[in-house]
């Protein structure tokens, strides 16, 4: 079936004016990857990796010092345009919410704080809904009841309700409108563990009910063993891996998600964690060849010289590293 989301190739950087030399940093530089109908599709990385630029683009929201210098996004929705900062503004007004939605970290900058909640579903979902007030307003308690929030809350402003009640009024917001995409930035990351599990759940609840695809970005690789069907991992704006989640966890291919997956904290394991060392890279001159490969412990010479490309280790593994396949020059 024809994937809800393809990014080809995708290069987005932040072009700033420095000492009077226009310079870029390379935020994502040549990422590709295609989201299923029906599936949740992590990525992960640390900090700095990318991820934020990568969602910014998926979602439109291009904005100086932004630019995407190359690539395409492609929603199946909305074919034709290589991306949505590409397509006219009545076309993304019509797909946001409606096919597209999105539930960030801390929520606040969907809820307006001056206006009560009931507001924003009236904002946002009801020109898409429409038809009958009162059956609209039904909708939306009936739909609360799935994130287990009374109707109260929509008498509420924003500040009146724990963090976890907002998320998942987020929630409830994002997928009133049943959107076949729905993009997670660190939904849960502010939250306590016990909050945190109850809104993973309720995702995982909702998205099965509505088929929906969703794209799961954290940096917590808890989360994603959690959450995720397929995994995508990041390292300076470059995926370098992509396997189906539990296949990433038993069968780590690139050196740098091994060492993500080693420092996961185990349950009876008291051996102190291997730090990656070396520096992070700096985006702005990042290292040549695989970018990984100044903290790589399996680095050879071709490392520094040529960029690893995605290519596949085993059926749907894909893996961008010159020690895991030999020929994988672009
Ligand atoms: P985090 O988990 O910390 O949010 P991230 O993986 O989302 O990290 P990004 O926020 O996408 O990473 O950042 C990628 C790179 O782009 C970093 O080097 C960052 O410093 C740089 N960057 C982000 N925003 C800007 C900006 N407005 N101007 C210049 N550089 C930026």
């Amino acid at each position: 079936a024809q994937p809800l989301l393809s990014v080809r190739d995708l290069q987005a950087y932040y072009r700033t004016s420095h000492s009077g030399v226009r310079r870029g940093i390379r935020a994502v530089d040549g990422v590709s990857f295609k989201v299923r109908r029906g599936e949740i599709y992590g990525l992960a990385g640390e900090s700095s990796s990318g991820k934020t630029t990568l969602i910014k683009s998926i979602a439109g929201a291009i904005r100086p010092p932004l630019e995407i210098v190359g690539g395409s996004i492609e929603f199946a929705f909305l074919p034709g345009y290589g991306g949505l900062h590409r397509a006219p503004r009545e076309d993304v007004e019509r797909i946001r919410w409606r096919h597209l939605s999105y539930i960030m970290q801390g929520s606040m900058s969907v809820l307006n704080p001056v206006r009560r909640i009931k507001s924003s579903f009236v904002d946002f979902a009801y020109p898409h809904i429409g038809g009958n007030r009162t059956q609209f307003e039904q909708q939306v308690v009936d739909h609360l009841a799935r994130v287990k929030l009374d109707p109260s809350v929509l008498a509420a402003f924003p500040h009146e309700l724990s963090g976890g009640m907002r998320q998942r009024v987020a929630l409830a917001l994002a997928t009133i409108c049943r959107p076949g995409f729905v993009i997670a930035d660190e939904p849960t990351t502010a939250l306590d563990v016990v909050v945190q599990k109850e809104v993973l759940g309720m995702i995982r609840g909702i998205q099965r009910e509505t088929g929906s695809s969703v794209l799961f970005v954290t940096h917590d690789m808890g989360v994603h063993a959690h959450i995720t069907d397929r995994l995508a991992i990041m390292y300076a704006g470059r995926l370098v891996e992509e396997a189906a989640t539990a296949e990433i966890f038993r069968n780590p291919q690139h050196p740098y998600t091994k060492h993500l997956i080693s420092s996961l904290p185990r349950i009876g394991d008291d051996a102190p964690r291997q730090g990656l060392g070396g520096t992070p890279p700096n985006l702005a001159d990042p290292p040549s060849g695989c970018r990984f490969h100044p903290r790589c412990p399996l680095a050879s010479e071709i490392c520094s010289r040529e960029v690893p490309v995605m290519r596949e280790a085993a059926a749907g593994h894909r893996v961008a590293c010159f020690a895991v396949i030999k020929d994988n020059k672009a």
